[in-house]
């Protein structure tokens, strides 16, 4: 499904992925923790080529994309109908509805005719528990609102696999659980999914392998119950301890 091989990324002289190796299967979700600047958040979007990773491969289905090469925007393109990425900050269009938000990716990049992706698009908010805000603009919605929004929107091209970079953390407290609650819904029906969170308690009750990165490596993985109860690395344990 979604693979990734030796992955680097550097930034001028600064090494913020360094070799990293992944395997996501079919139906599986992925929970990545780590400490911040452990290069979280540049691994998802080097996962669908938001940042441009320097070596190594990213491969979707059986599409195969080689860093150490030069890659055309072509394939770039084909990758990111395959990867839907929720952002920490929503980045909805602030002049479209959710609606319009929503059918933009399928109308514009997707060439679906409107009347077919509005119709997708009223299933997705309703699923999202949206469906009488279809016409409600970013700033009319909560924070929760918007990011359910987001989900939507990178449902919308029916991707592969869903990326969340830190989908609650820009969120007020009392917000988090209705968009957790959509997250374990998705991954309920089957949905493919990477998250980065520092949400533990989804990771125990949702992944189904969590990861945990430090300084650009992937320093162990394991299921929930391995790594939160019998983790085995010194820097495993040290991050746990000061999260609990
Ligand atoms: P957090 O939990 O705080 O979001 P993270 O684990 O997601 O952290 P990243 O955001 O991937 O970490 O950042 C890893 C390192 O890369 C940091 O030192 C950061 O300053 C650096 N970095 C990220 N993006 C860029 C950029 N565009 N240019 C230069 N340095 C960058």
């Amino acid at each position: 499904m979604l693979s990734v091989q030796n992955l680097h990324k550097q930034f001028d002289e600064l090494v913020v992925l360094d070799g990293i190796d992944l395997q996501v299967n079919k139906g599986k979700v992925i929970v990545v923790i780590g400490p911040s600047g452990s290069g979280k958040t540049t691994l998802l979007r080097c996962l669908n080529v938001l940042e441009t990773p320097t070596k190594g491969k990213v491969s979707v289905n059986n599409m195969e994309l080689d860093f150490s090469q030069k890659v055309s925007k072509k394939d770039i393109q084909t990758l990111r109908k395959q990867t839907g990425m929720v952002f920490q900050t929503y980045n909805l269009f602030p002049h479209m509805t959710a609606l319009q938000n929503v059918i933009e990716g399928p109308v514009t990049v997707q060439k679906v005719a409107k009347t077919n992706a509005q119709q997708k698009g009223k299933q997705l908010l309703e699923k999202v528990g949206l469906g009488d805000k279809l016409d409600y603009y970013p700033h009319q919605l909560s924070g929760g609102q918007q990011q359910r929004v987001g989900i939507a929107r990178a449902l919308a091209i029916d991707p592969e696999v869903l990326l969340f970079d830190e989908p609650t953390s820009a969120l007020d407290p009392e917000l988090v659980g209705e968009v957790l609650k959509v997250m374990k819904e998705l991954a309920e029906e089957g949905m493919t999914m990477v998250v980065v969170t520092h949400e533990m308690n989804f990771a125990k009750e949702v992944a189904d392998e969590v990861i945990f990165m430090d300084g650009g490596r992937i320093v162990e993985r394991g299921t929930p119950t391995q790594l939160f109860t019998e983790p085995q690395n010194n820097r495993t344990r040290q991050f746990l301890n000061l999260i609990n």
